[in-house]
């Protein structure tokens, strides 16, 4: 106290001093503990509040792409993924297809039984339709009694298959008004295509394509389904070939598998995000040089056609290779390959053999730079 001039007199006790700061520590530490749990309790509503957000976002995003009444699919949500579809369609060159199905004298059956049982027709018709469909084929309500399905890469006898079964369930599902039977059918209009690499105006033709085979239908006296397609000679050539080049359609001639057994492992197979390219494709598999494709690709940006079409106008590649690469690309060998191992229906070593056998029994021989040479001085 002498040294800092203190007077003694003015500064409590040790203990009082002492005394007084645990005091203090309490109160702090208590403030501490007060605002963590308000922390807490902000944070908990907060979490609340982002949970009803999200979950309020989920309906409203399933109610923009679902019909409220039947409970399928809308117009604006077939729109939409057709556009998608077509565009990855384009580019492997796999046809796609759509249904139309419109309910007959649906105006008829409102008049005589009410508003109410129409709408009871619509959900039972839209019901039985849809459970019908694979799970790779979209089903929409198109507008009033129309309904439309797309189809995952469908052969003309296919899509006809499937119209006509559809066609067969609407009429024998029994729909009852006040315990009489009333029969309701449907007229369907179907059409296959394979999308050209410029989609200008594509989906347009097509959707007026099946919608005349389904006015067809009507025409004809209701009750059945037309039939077009759209694809042409040279397509649906390239297309059967592609189709023989298939490891899956391999492993079915080498009598591995049987038809059923691959069909429903090409079902479980992951659907591919992002498909190698045809030009990558063919320099790794050898068959066209890094300079050809880039060629190839100055002479798409021209002329906006798919990258097989120009290489085989310009003799890059022929028909065969071409199909060849297709193949590979929609059905990659790994992607199948794998799949049949995780269904334990192949080990790993056979798988790989397999795959193995396969690139070297189908891929064909590449095009030697005189060898185009002359294919292109004699076309
Ligand atoms: P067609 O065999 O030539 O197709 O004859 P249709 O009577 O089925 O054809 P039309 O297009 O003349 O009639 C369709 C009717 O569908 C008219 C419309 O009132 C009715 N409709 C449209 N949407 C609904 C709906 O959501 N519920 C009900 N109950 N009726 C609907
Ligand atoms: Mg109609
Ligand atoms: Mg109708």
């Amino acid at each position: 106290a002498q040294i800092f001039s203190v007077n003694m007199d003015d500064i409590e006790s040790p203990f009082e001093i002492m005394a007084r700061a645990n005091e203090q520590l309490v109160q702090m530490t208590m403030k501490a503990q007060v605002d963590t749990t308000q922390a807490f309790a902000r944070q908990a509503v907060i979490e609340e509040q982002k949970n009803k957000l999200e979950s309020e976002n989920k309906q409203l995003q399933s109610k923009a792409i679902h019909d409220p009444l039947t409970k399928t699919y809308n117009r604006s949500y077939f729109n939409e993924n057709f556009e998608k579809e077509l565009y990855a369609c384009a580019r492997a060159a796999q046809p796609i297809g759509i249904i139309f199905s419109d309910i007959d004298r649906f105006k008829v059956l409102n008049d005589t039984y009410g508003h109410q049982f129409g709408d009871l027709v619509l959900q039972r018709v839209a019901k039985v339709a849809s459970e019908a469909t694979r799970r790779s084929d979209v089903f929409c309500r198109y507008g009033g009694e129309e309904f439309v399905i797309m189809v995952n890469n469908p052969s003309e006898n296919g899509i006809r298959d499937l119209a006509e079964r559809l066609r067969k369930l609407i009429e024998n599902e029994v729909i009852e008004f006040e315990g009489n039977r009333v029969p309701v059918t449907a007229s369907l209009g179907a059409v296959v295509g394979i999308p050209p690499r410029d989609l200008t105006g594509f989906a347009e033709r097509l959707v007026a394509e099946a919608d005349e085979a389904m006015y067809e239908s009507k025409e004809n006296g209701r009750n059945q389904v037309h039939v077009r397609s759209i694809i042409s000679k040279e397509d649906q050539e390239l297309h059967k070939q592609i189709k023989r080049c298939r490891f899956s359609r391999w492993l079915v001639t080498k009598e591995v598998f049987d038809i059923p057994t691959i069909s429903k492992a090409l079902l479980k197979c992951p659907k591919q995000q992002n498909q190698t390219r045809m030009g990558e494709l063919a320099i790794a598999e050898k068959l066209l040089s890094e300079n050809d494709v880039s060629q190839i690709l100055e002479l798409q940006q021209l002329k906006g056609l798919r990258f097989g079409e120009i290489a085989i106008q310009q003799k890059f590649l022929t028909e065969e290779q071409t199909a060849y690469l297709l193949a590979l690309q929609v059905e990659p060998p790994i992607v199948l390959g794998k799949t049949l191992i995780s269904l334990e229906l192949l080990e790993s070593s056979q798988a790989a053999e397999l795959i193995r056998q396969y690139l070297a029994e189908m891929k064909p021989c590449s095009i030697s730079a005189d060898e185009r040479r002359n294919l292109l001085a004699n076309s």
